[in-house]
C-alpha cells in the first residue's frame, strides 16, 4: 500500500489522524522489521508486511493499486549474457485488476 492508501483507510477509524503520523509509524515499523518498503519503477514507496518470501507485484493501470503475485518465472539464467553471474531479479506486471475489469 502507498502512504495515501494507508492514510485513507486509517482515517476511517481515526478521523483526526495526520499524514505525518502515518509516515512516522511506517518508519518505526520498518525499523522494527515488521514492514518493508518497496518501490516500483517511477513511483513513490509502498509498504508491505515483511517475511512474505519471494514474490512479485501486479500494478493495475486503471486504479493504480498493487497486488502480490504468487508465481515467479523461475530460472532466468537463459536471459543472462555469457559468463555473467545472475544475483537477483525484479519483475513488475502491469494490467487491469479484477475490480477494474468488472
Ligand atoms: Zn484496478
Ligand atoms: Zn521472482
Amino acid at each position: 500500500m502507498s502512504i495515501e492508501e494507508i492514510f485513507t483507510s486509517a482515517k476511517i477509524s481515526e478521523p483526526g489522524l495526520g499524514v505525518a503520523t502515518v509516515y512516522r509509524t511506517m518508519k518505526s515499523l520498518i525499523e522494527a522489521g515488521s514492514v518493508v518498503s518497496i518501490t516500483l519503477p517511477g513511483e513513490g514507496p509502498r509498504f508491505e508486511s515483511a517475511g512474505k518470501g519471494h514474490h512479485h507485484h501486479f500494478r493495475c493501470s486503471d486504479c493504480g493499486r498493487v497486488f502480490d503475485t504468487k508465481a515467479c518465472l523461475g530460472n532466468l539464467r537463459r536471459l543472462v549474457p555469457r559468463r555473467f553471474e545472475l544475483t537477483g531479479h525484479d519483475l513488475t506486471l502491469y494490467g487491469r485488476c479484477a475490480d477494474c475489469r468488472a
